[in-house]
């Protein structure tokens, strides 16, 4: 089963700050680059382990290195504990549980409706089309954050499913809008065993393998656990976006930035799918490589009084062609996401 595309309507109205914080977001970037090129020089890649040491080019300041084994972009550092514990985790316990009101609560239903439940639905319909009963299987999405695929998994008749997150407070979060507890916490260095251990036919890692300090050994668990039949990925792409990123230094950088310190490729994954004894099931390629190009232009238009006037004229000319421009990227696997259920081949 092969899909591709994705309306942008719904990125484009969940994401105003993407247009109207550039400045602070970027900053934010800025500052988490600053942090990451202390990390210690990263030598393996992280797809297939193989040596890397010859840097392709460079953005805010970080080295960025494509595997000639597989294909992966390597960012040049490491992501130690030190580091990823700043991104995911809680420092010093800080977790905290607040009021929610019913904006929140209507603003996590969208969030849940417009951008999780497809990704749900077309599990469910790929595991059915492959000759599954989608509603007899379990479920457990590893990285679940806030719990919006978790919801989106219910949501869709799949009622099987736990969740499992390392923040205490998008755990919190979770639960209490899920009204029952479905997500659990685990220790940042838990998650390999996690993985080993958990009793589902079907796991889940939505935007998770790119964050992993260890994704080989959490995929090589995956294999081992005898209870796991299939992955259901969804990772972030080596794309066009990372060409427009690195054109456009001075607008936020959706992308290849942050917690993004490596992208896979279709020749990574392929890597990954047979090292791992894996096949494609399913994939569906949809990218905001051409909502990246759009808002590039319009960020940059608006920084210069001259070309100011231009912005307005640039969104109404080329918003009524993003979805078809960015299909035709899709079609041919240049989209900045993919998502893909991978089976393992063999016993499990
Ligand atoms: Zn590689």
């Amino acid at each position: 089963m092969k899909r591709y595309g994705k309306p942008s309507a719904p990125l484009l109205s969940l994401k105003p700050h993407f247009f109207n914080e550039n400045e602070e977001l970027l900053q934010r970037q800025r500052d988490l680059a600053g942090l990451y090129t202390k990390e210690p020089r990263r030598l393996r890649c992280k797809a297939c382990d193989g040596p890397i040491d010859t840097v392709s080019f460079s953005k805010l300041g970080i080295d960025y290195l494509v595997c000639p084994r597989c294909g992966h972009l390597n960012g040049a550092h490491e992501d130690s504990d030190t580091f990823c514990a700043a991104l995911y985790t809680e420092a010093g316990g800080a977790a905290y549980a607040r009021d929610y009101s019913a904006a929140d609560r209507e603003a996590y239903r969208t969030r849940t409706s417009e951008i999780y439940v497809p990704k749900a639905r077309f599990l469910a319909d790929s595991l059915a089309a492959h000759g599954e009963s989608p509603k007899a299987l379990a479920y457990a999405d590893i990285g679940a954050g806030s719990g919006y695929f978790v919801s989106a998994l219910r949501s869709v008749g799949l009622d099987n499913v736990r969740g499992y997150e390392v923040s205490e407070t998008q755990t919190a979060l979770a639960n209490e809008m899920a009204g029952e507890t479905l997500v659990e916490t685990h220790a940042l260095d838990d998650t390999v065993a996690l993985a080993g251990r958990i009793e589902a036919k079907v796991v889940s890692l939505i935007g998770v393998l790119e964050h992993l300090q260890q994704p080989r050994e959490l995929l090589a668990a995956l294999k081992a656990n005898s209870a796991v039949s299939y992955v259901y990925i969804s990772v972030p792409l080596f794309s066009p976006s990372v060409f427009i990123e690195a054109a456009f230094q001075d607008v936020m950088q959706r992308h290849l930035s942050g917690a993004h310190t490596h992208l896979y490729s279709e020749s990574s994954l392929d890597w990954t799918c047979r090292e791992f004894g894996m096949n494609r099931v399913a994939e569906w390629w949809f990218g905001a490589d051409i909502v990246d190009l759009y808002r590039n232009i319009l960020i940059r238009l608006t920084q210069s009084e001259k070309t100011a006037g231009a912005a307005k004229l640039w969104a109404e000319m080329i918003r009524p062609a993003v979805d078809g421009m960015q299909e035709a990227l899709d079609r041919r696997h240049l989209s900045s996401e993919v998502h893909m259920l991978l089976q393992f081949d063999g016993g499990n």
